[in-house]
């Protein structure tokens, strides 16, 4: 049966992506190898890392003055990385909790300097995104997360401030129009919406660094990767080559604003099957909803197992909602087509109509 992949992350690549990865699996640009076996320092793969680091700086439309690396350890070693580099000692940044992401970013800023809480939605489960206050201006930076995968919110606008922003965007990079260059700093763990795992994009600009004292481990440190061309030791290959595969495909759509274009379609099919719907409900702030995870649960709690042993039957994968939020999440990552929602949507009323 045809799957519908929900799922949070990993998530759904295009189709497409998956059979280039596949075939160059088997063999690499008619090298006779596979992508799994060359060397990192081959021509062909420097030439992987570079159109790689292009199209992020294209389709982002970054200004000079950008650096792009694609590192390992996940949007959780950028929890460490970012203060490591960018938080002198006894210094202060600014961060603003809105979730269990969030606050894996701020416990990690705890280990080297003042991790500012300037905002949170915790007192409502952080089904909101905190506006109105102030960030200090003496921050080293200003931390956000664009999107919250677990609790289905989403910025829809940026807070104005001076100071360095940066964004922990691993839901929702490339899945719209923004102003990167009023960021200083954006990394994401590929997994959601940009490649497999394995491999962290990281845009930063150069002027934020060599501001901090301590030594820094070579590893943990940006400049060791700026100056490496992402090549200072091997590279999550595969990892990259799938990245850069993803990236063609959304020039290949019309970049962002046509990507944005179909998922801004989605995301209002579903949230309008969910409020049309007596028997789902919503549970984001309708203002803040994220346009990549759609989070909902049954109004009757003995309809939750019901339906989702009923979606089950029909496809769908990877719908259930994270332990914290309970109910469903409905991930519509670029990939996922709008049929897909559809069959959702479909799914819903049918399931409204039986146990209405
Ligand atoms: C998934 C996710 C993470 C964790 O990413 P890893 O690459 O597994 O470390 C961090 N932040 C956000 C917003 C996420 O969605």
């Amino acid at each position: 049966m045809k799957k519908y992949n929900f799922g949070a992350g990993p998530g759904i690549l295009p189709e497409s992506v998956f059979e280039q990865a596949a075939q160059a699996v088997k063999d690499f640009n008619g090298k006779g190898l596979s992508l799994l076996e060359i060397s990192h320092r081959s021509a062909d793969f420097e030439a992987v890392m570079e159109e790689s680091r292009q199209l992020v700086k294209r389709i982002f439309n970054l200004n000079d003055g950008y650096q792009v690396l694609f590192l390992q350890g996940g949007a959780s070693m950028q929890f460490c990385m970012v203060p490591y580099n960018l938080l002198p000692d006894g210094g202060m940044a600014a961060y603003v909790n809105t979730g269990a992401w969030s606050k894996a970013a701020i416990k990690e800023a705890k280990l080297f300097g003042n991790a500012n809480v300037v905002a949170s939605s915790e007192d409502k489960n952080f089904n909101y995104i905190p506006k109105g206050y102030t960030i200090p201006s003496e921050a080293a930076y200003f931390h956000i997360t664009t999107n919250n995968t677990i609790f289905g919110t989403e910025y829809h606008q940026l807070p104005q401030t001076a100071v360095p922003l940066v964004a922990d965007m691993s839901s929702d990079i490339f899945s719209r129009v923004i102003d990167a260059n009023q960021y200083s700093l954006i990394y994401a763990g590929a997994q959601k919406n940009l490649g497999p795992a394995g491999a962290t994009l990281v845009i930063l600009k150069d002027e934020l660094l060599g501001k901090v004292q301590r030594p820094i481990p070579t590893m943990l440190n940006y400049r060791t990767h700026i100056d490496g061309g992402s090549m200072f030791n091997t590279p999550p290959v595969f990892a990259i080559y799938v990245c850069m595969l993803t990236l063609r495909w959304i020039e290949e759509q019309g970049g962002l604003a046509a990507v944005e274009a179909t998922n801004v379609a989605k995301a209002e099919r579903l949230y309008a099957a969910i409020d049309e719907n007596p028997l789902f409900q919503g549970t984001a702030a309708k203002e803040d909803r994220s346009r990549m995870n759609v989070t909902f649960v049954a109004t009757n709690p003995d309809h939750e197992k019901r339906f989702d042993t009923f979606s089950s039957q029909n496809g769908i994968v990877g719908l259930k909602g994270h332990r914290s939020v309970g109910g469903f999440r409905a991930s519509i990552y670029n990939a996922l087509p709008l049929s897909s929602v559809d069959h959702l949507c479909q799914l819903m009323d049918e399931f409204a109509t039986v146990n209405a």
